[in-house]
């Protein structure tokens, strides 16, 4: 599932195809993506318009319209957007549009499990304001992260990745970020010492920057915004090792695999992380 850094390089990627282009020919293939709008209000409010920004909010992308208006694009499990020059067809395509600068934009999604938005800027402000603080803004501090973590009983894996409390983190990233902080995933966030915060704040910073310099990680699904898979899989410590032997205890230290804490699959070494 893409992740920050997973929507962070697709951004970088379509950027410079998209900014300053102008939409047209906006087909709309599968319509089941789309949240609060309709198919052909939908069509309406993207023919014609231009691009003015392409960012990233969460592990969301964030397409600014010339018109004031963003599209949201939520890729979730298996959804993808790419600039593409060729002109051969996809059948998992649910949006193309045609670009003025030459190319085609083209959000595919195999089983369409993402979500598209068109918001009006207030309804973008309520959007963004739902979300928790972005880790790799420079005032994301170990404050920051101590208040994310605070409030509330609940574990300091799902904390890392409740989207209200911090943006972008999620599984493969609270994993590996808990690991290499030497922190148990299932322990109470609240009861985190400051100098335990404060390891795992500079390590989610450093795992996070260092995904986006390799691409991100595919697992399954995830494409760059060029189409290719990400590079950073072969860097994971923890996740999908299941059984293998720790990389801080050694051979004998083996990588354990839980689904209690959230019902997704939690890697820890019961060796190191307390
Ligand atoms: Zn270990």
């Amino acid at each position: 599932m893409p992740e920050l850094p997973e929507v962070e390089t697709i951004a970088r990627d379509v950027r410079p195809h998209l900014v300053g282009a102008t939409l047209s020919r906006v087909r709309l293939f599968k319509s089941d993506v789309l949240r609060g709008i309709r198919p052909r209000a939908f069509l309406r409010s993207l023919e014609g318009r231009s691009v003015k920004a392409v960012t990233r909010r969460a592990k969301h992308l964030v397409i600014l319209l010339g018109d004031g208006n963003r599209l949201i694009i939520q890729p979730r499990m298996t959804g993808s957007l790419t600039v593409e020059r060729g002109l051969g067809s996809d059948p998992y395509a649910v949006i193309e549009a045609d670009l003025s600068t030459g190319g085609r934009l083209r959000y595919r999604d195999v089983r369409r499990l993402g979500a598209v938005h068109l918001l009006g800027p207030d309804a973008w402000k309520r959007y963004t304001g739902r979300i928790g603080p972005e880790p790799l803004e420079r005032s994301f501090t170990p404050a920051r992260l101590a208040g994310a973590l605070a409030g509330g009983v609940l574990a300091v894996k799902k904390a890392l990745m409740d989207q209200r409390r911090l943006a972008g983190v999620g599984n493969i990233y609270a994993n590996e970020a808990l690991w290499r902080a030497r922190v148990d995933p299932s322990r109470s966030a609240r009861m985190l010492t400051p100098v335990e915060v404060r390891r795992l704040h500079q390590v989610l910073v450093a795992i996070l920057r260092s995904a986006i310099r390799r691409r991100g990680t595919t697992v399954r699904d995830y494409r760059t915004g060029t189409g290719e898979a990400g590079e950073f899989q072969e860097r994971l410590d923890v996740y999908g090792r299941a059984g293998q032997g720790c990389r801080r205890c050694g051979p004998r230290r083996r990588i354990a695999l839980t689904h209690a804490i959230d019902g997704r699959a939690t890697y820890f070494c019961p060796g190191c992380q307390h």
